[in-house]
This record gives C-alpha cells, sequence and structure tokens, in this order.
C-alpha cells in the first residue's frame, strides 16, 4: 500500500491497532474495491513470477523457497484479513443499516479473491515444488504446507479437464440445495403458528414467553384484538422458533398443546413444497461422488482429512464408548421421569411421550434444587468476575492482567475496555485484548465470540508485533448504580470465550499461519475454551469470585451444591442425544449408497432402538430439519462437539489428578498446559500438542464422569 493511500483510507492501514471510529460505510465501499484491485494485482504478479520459477526450476536452477511462495502468499491474505477483519468486526458490533449495506456490497468480491487465491494452478504447483523438499523445512513450515495443500485438493485444484468441470458444476449445485435446504427449514419453521386465546391453553407459561406471544400476536395482528395483544390477557401466537417452542413444551401444563406442537415441530419441512426428503438424498448423492472425485471412499473420509480424528473407526468407537455409558443412565433419567409424573398423578406416568419429556424434566429440576439462575446474578458481578477469571491466569499460567486507561488504545463503543497481559515472571508484554462485554440490541450481534484483532508477528518496519484479540459478550449492562450482574451461564461463557483468547494471546510460534488459533483442527479448537469452562465449578475459583456484590457475603453452599447437581442433570439424556445426531450423520456420510435399497430416514430409524430411549414418532422427520449438516458446515463432523468436549474434560482431570488443592502441583501443571496447549497453537498436530501436555493420548473417562456417568467397558 502506498503512504498516501493508506493515509486517506485508514482501513488500509494493514497494521496496528485499528483506527474503528474513523471506519465509515462510505470508505468501506471505496477502501475494499481499491484493496481488492490491488491483491488481485498482486496476486496475478505472484503467478506470473511463480510460473518463470517454475519452468527455471525443472530446467535444473535454484529449486523454490518458502520465501518465495509462502510469504507472500501470507502477506496478501493478511492485508485482506486486517481490512476486512475490521469491516466484519463492525459489522457485528457497531451494526448500522448503512454499515450492514456496504459490507454487503463487498462480501462477494472478498470471497471471489479468497476463492481464486485458494484455486490457482500455479500456487498449487508451486506448494507442490516445496512439498518435494520437505525434508528442509522444519516441522511447523511442514504442517503448514501441507494444511495449504490438502484444502487445495479438496477444492478440486488438483483434477484435470472434465473431471475439474464436473467436481466445480457440483460444488455449485450443493451450495444451492444447502441454501434451499436452509430455505425450507426457516419458511416451514415461520409459516406455523397456532393462535391462543384462552387463557387456560397459556396455563404453566412464565410471564417472560407469555409476553413473547403476544408480542407474536401483536406483529402478525391479522384479527382485531390482535394488534393490541397483551401478556395477561392474550391472544398469544405460538410458532415453531426455539425462542417460543423450547420454554412452551418445558412450562406448558396442556399435554394436548404440547403434543399439537411437538408433532408439528418434528414434522418441519417434510412434506409438499418444503419437503427436504429428496434434498437430502441428492446432497447425499453429490457428495459421494465429490468424494470419489478426490481420491476417498466416501464424504466422511474428506471431511475427516482434515481434522484431528484420524478416521471413521476413531469416531464410532469414542461414540460407542458414549453411548454405553448413557444408554442406561438415559433410561433411569426417563424411569425418575415417569415417577415425578406418577407423583403428580398425572395420566400419562403410564406411557410418557416425546412432548412429555421437557415438561416433566423441568418439574422435577424445579423440586430436586430449585435452581434460580436470575436469583444468583447478585453474586456475580463483573468486575469482581473478571479479577477471579484473571486472578486464575496468573495462578495458572503466570500472566499479568492489567486494564488500561480510556483512551489508551482505540475503540468502537465507551463501554469497550482493552487489557494488556504481562509475562508473570518477567513483566515483558505478551498481548493486549479487548472486552465488549454489555448487550446493545438493534447494533451488537448476539451470542459470544473470541476473535482475531492482531496476529502475533513482524511490522513492516521488522519489530515484534503482539497478538490482540477481540472477546465479545453480550451480558446485562449496569442500571443506575447497579454493576453488570451476571448469571452463571455468563460467567460460564466469559470464561469459554477467554479459554480462546489465551490460545490466541499465548502463542509462541513464530509462523503466523499456525501461531494461535491459526491451523488448529476444528475438532480440537474448542479444547482451551471448555477447559476454561471447567474452572467455573472448581471450589477455589468459584467461592473465591462469588461474593455478594452489596454484602460481600460468599455464595451459599447450598447454591454451589446445587450448581453442581444442574451439571449433570439429565446427563445421559443430554449425551445420548448427542451420540444419536452424530453417529446418523456420520453413517449417512460413510455408509450410505443412493442404490442401496435403504432411504436415509430408514438408516436414522435404524440406528434409534440404541440411540434413543423413546423411539422417534412415526411422522419424526427430523433429518429434514438437521441444518447443521444439511446447510452447515457440520457433515461429518457433528461428533466434533463431543470430540472436542473429551480433550477439554481430559485436560482439566490432569489437575483433578495431581488434587485442586495442592497448590505447586496445579501450578506446575497450568505451565505445562501454557507451555503445551495455549503456545504451540497449530504448529504441532493436535494429538502430538494433547500428549504434550498429557504425556497420554486422550481417553474419555473424564468426560464421562463429567456429565455423570459411569463408563462401561467394552469388548474390543
Ligand atoms: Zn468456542
Amino acid at each position: 500500500m502506498t503512504p498516501s493511500a493508506s493515509t486517506s483510507f485508514p482501513l488500509l492501514a494493514g497494521e496496528g491497532l485499528p483506527p474503528f471510529e474513523a471506519i465509515t460505510p462510505e470508505q468501506v465501499r471505496q477502501a475494499i474495491p481499491l484493496l481488492l484491485e490491488q491483491l488481485n494485482g498482486e496476486l496475478s504478479a505472484l503467478e506470473a513470477r511463480l510460473e518463470q520459477r517454475l519452468s527455471a526450476a525443472s530446467g535444473g536452477g535454484q529449486p523454490l523457497g518458502w520465501s518465495e511462495v509462502m510469504e507472500p502468499l501470507h502477506h496478501l491474505g493478511e492485508r485482506l484479513r486486517w481490512s476486512w477483519g475490521v469491516v466484519s468486526h463492525l459489522n457485528g458490533v457497531c451494526n448500522t443499516p448503512d454499515l450492514r449495506d456496504a459490507h454487503q456490497s463487498q462480501q462477494a468480491a472478498v470471497v471471489a479473491f479468497g476463492s481464486r487465491a485458494g484455486q490457482s494452478r500455479v500456487i498449487y504447483q508451486a506448494l507442490e515444488a516445496l512439498q518435494q523438499q520437505a525434508s528442509q523445512l522444519d516441522a511447523t513450515q511442514q504442517r503448514i504446507l501441507a494444511a495449504e495443500l490438502r484444502d487445495m485438493q479438496l477444492r478440486g485444484v488438483g483434477l484435470e479437464g472434465a473431471e475439474q468441470e464436473a467436481f466445480n458444476a457440483t460444488t455449485t449445485e450443493l451450495a444451492r440445495l444447502a441454501s434451499d435446504f436452509g430455505n425450507h427449514v426457516l419458511d416451514a419453521t415461520n409459516t406455523w403458528t397456532l393462535k391462543l386465546s384462552d387463557p387456560s391453553e397459556v396455563a404453566g407459561l412464565p410471564d417472560s414467553l407469555k409476553e413473547l406471544l403476544a408480542q407474536a400476536a401483536r406483529q402478525a395482528g391479522q384479527e382485531p384484538g390482535d394488534a393490541d395483544a397483551s401478556a395477561a390477557a392474550g391472544p398469544w401466537l405460538l410458532g415453531l422458533d426455539m425462542p417460543r417452542v423450547v420454554p412452551f413444551l418445558k412450562y406448558s401444563r396442556r399435554r394436548d398443546l404440547r403434543e399439537t406442537v411437538y408433532r408439528a415441530q418434528v414434522a418441519r419441512a417434510s412434506s409438499g413444497d418444503l419437503n427436504n426428503g429428496p434434498l437430502i438424498e441428492r446432497i447425499l448423492a453429490l457428495r459421494l461422488e465429490q468424494a470419489r472425485r478426490l481420491g476417498y471412499a466416501n464424504w466422511a473420509e474428506v471431511s475427516l482429512a482434515s481434522k484431528m480424528a484420524g478416521s471413521v473407526a476413531e469416531v464410532e468407537q469414542l461414540l460407542e464408548e458414549l453411548r454405553l455409558a448413557a444408554y442406561p443412565a438415559a433410561q433411569q433419567e426417563l424411569e425418575q421421569l415417569r415417577q415425578c409424573a406418577s407423583r403428580h398423578g398425572a395420566a400419562e406416568a403410564s406411557e410418557l411421550k416425546p412432548w412429555d419429556v421437557s415438561f416433566w424434566a423441568e418439574v422435577l429440576r424445579q423440586e430436586s434444587f430449585e435452581l434460580d439462575g436470575e436469583a444468583l446474578r447478585p453474586w456475580f458481578p463483573l468486575e469482581q468476575v473478571l479479577q477471579g477469571l484473571f486472578g486464575l491466569c496468573q495462578r495458572l499460567f503466570d500472566i499479568r492482567i492489567v486494564s488500561t486507561d480510556p483512551g489508551e488504545a482505540p475503540t468502537w463503543h465507551p463501554d469497550v475496555r482493552y487489557f494488556r497481559v504481562l509475562d508473570g515472571a518477567s513483566g515483558a508484554p505478551l498481548a493486549g485484548f479487548y472486552l465488549d462485554p454489555f448487550s446493545r440490541p438493534g447494533s451488537k450481534r448476539g451470542g459470544a465470540w473470541m476473535d482475531e484483532c492482531l496476529g502475533r508477528g513482524v511490522s513492516r518496519a521488522g519489530e515484534p508485533v503482539l497478538p490482540v484479540a477481540y472477546l465479545i459478550c453480550n451480558q446485562s449492562p449496569p442500571m443506575g448504580e447497579t454493576p453488570s450482574l451476571m448469571t452463571f451461564d455468563e460467567v460460564e461463557t466469559l470464561f469459554h470465550e477467554f479459554g480462546h483468547g489465551l490460545q490466541h494471546m499465548l502463542t509462541t510460534v513464530e509462523r503466523p499461519q499456525a501461531a494461535g488459533i491459526n491451523n488448529v483442527e476444528w475438532d480440537a479448537v474448542e479444547l482451551p475454551s471448555q477447559f476454561m469452562e471447567n474452572w467455573c465449578y472448581d471450589r477455589n475459583t468459584l467461592m473465591g469470585m462469588a461474593r455478594h456484590w452489596q454484602t460481600g457475603e460468599p455464595l451459599p453452599e447450598a447454591d454451589y451444591q446445587k450448581l453442581l447437581a444442574a451439571r449433570t442433570f439429565m446427563g445421559g439424556s443430554a449425551t445420548l442425544r448427542q451420540v444419536h445426531f452424530a453417529l446418523t450423520d456420520l453413517r449417512l456420510h460413510s455408509q450410505w449408497m443412493p442404490d442401496g435399497g435403504q432411504s436415509p430416514e430408514q438408516l436414522r430409524r435404524e440406528l434409534a432402538p440404541t440411540t434413543t430411549v423413546l423411539e422417534p414418532i412415526p411422522e419424526d422427520a427430523f433429518l429434514c430439519a438437521f441444518s447443521h449438516i444439511f446447510a452447515g458446515g457440520y457433515s461429518a463432523g457433528y461428533y466434533s462437539y463431543k470430540w472436542a468436549e473429551v480433550l477439554s474434560a481430559d485436560a482439566f482431570s490432569a489437575f483433578e489428578e495431581v488434587g485442586l488443592d495442592v497448590e505447586d502441583e496445579v501450578v506446575a501443571t497450568g505451565r505445562r498446559f501454557r507451555d503445551t496447549v495455549l503456545s504451540l497453537g497449530g504448529s504441532r498436530s493436535p494429538a502430538e500438542v494433547f500428549e504434550a501436555f498429557r504425556g497420554r493420548p486422550p481417553s474419555s473417562e473424564a468426560l464421562i464422569r463429567h456429565s455423570g456417568l459411569k463408563a462401561v467397558p467394552q469388548a474390543r
């Protein structure tokens, strides 16, 4: 970038903390096309140079080196990441219609540039040439190169002529099918409604849900009266979206209505114009074709090629361990629900149906430990939770976290704070992070996430660049004199995102392509985040930070015990449910054949007797709404949730083994976690990193125990 362009467009500065306030929608529209034009030009120049070098090298000249291929490629990608990363970030945290429009107007061109680089034939050949001298590369370089080659191969770059044309055409068709699938689910969800007018029809519902339903009636407003619906007088409009259907099934005392809504929910997108059944068969058949074109036996192998799990058999093994432990527990849990229904004299006690499960689970949960999430808020003011979190990090990882004064770093909102991370021993600066804790409805995306602001590297002037993370949460803001008081879930979420942040910030990898979370297989990427969640249940950590914001009283012991009990409540059913989804996904992508005489739904039903304790009802067409694997990125990857939990639970159990109260041992184990998982990132295989920390391969024992289950020995 020329200096004049970067001064007139702060969005093109390309390094340093972004000047957020200077980045306007207008600038996005002007600067991004300019940047893409430059990058496309430089990519063409790089391709031309590599082409020359390749032919010179094949004629006996000097072989291609890392700095001729990987470094220029990285710099092209990094300039785009810096600029487009800021735009995407602001789009998530300071959204306005104008900014959203500007973001959307550039997105296709940004994606196109990524595809162009990722499918460049010359670059692929250059990488292959580098691969031939892999012995001269260090282990990190070899891993970066292997991942790059693999990703390009999976995009079909290695295919020739008609084969490649067919591959590309199928990729396009698959993208269209995925978007149709998702739209069908959305439309089927949105078209079904049920108007409730009699107060008896909302019996048992909490006020917040009644207000939501009344609000839906007001918005729909088809009939006079609907337009001024109120939570108390109705009417109330029920729908199939999660925020309405999940609490309705949990709280509604009207069994007939629970049945109606449940039947509609499980039959979504399975009939008429919105029927996803034919799309599922087509998607599976096309994925199988793509896999074979790429030289794999099935789509599951394609998915696993870029993951930590080594083979379909390995994933099946894990799922079977979890299934064996969860199945008897889920049966017992169902029996407990029956007994609970029977104690209440409910007619359904003799034969519970799927639409009864959430309801009786909620009754039992309240009777067993009356844990009111809202009531715990006063013990978790944000400032104290942060001190607890930072103190834990200091204790485990020997880092010191210090707040900066307002104005020391550019921000995008007055609520945002910037912190520095220092090495505990030397005091040397290691990293920084932004914390944007509060919800801002209307301008900030919901949920919580960690993202890269700056990666560890070297500036154009040759200075070291320290990593900086964005940590975004959506908790309640302070009100008047009352500070932000967090629910326990929000505390867990903050710890989770901070775990991702730690892996980004404490990396010691010199090569940016494998530093922090870069190049970490995605079934392993939740290891540090879920690991940190475990500490919220650790007595010392929790009791150290949970103090009433007004009285300073510690959290009552009884509440702590309830939190522990709530963690494993219905744990067998929850685990079994995930196993059912994961195994169905895996079998569909490894065993199902288009002409095998079995529909995908039949395959799922064949698995049901051993992976569910209440058989799916006849109209249950769950697959037709399984967007994760047919419209999202989880195909043959749904198992990743459990896979990563195995790693994080097992990592935490290293601390349990040495004794959570044995300070010296906890400290030593924490340092080892910092020096392996947090520091090595994507520079080694996740299995190697895990073993370096744990001294052995991962085991599912800890996860099973933490879920309140017992491992069942397996005949091998
Ligand atoms: Zn996460």
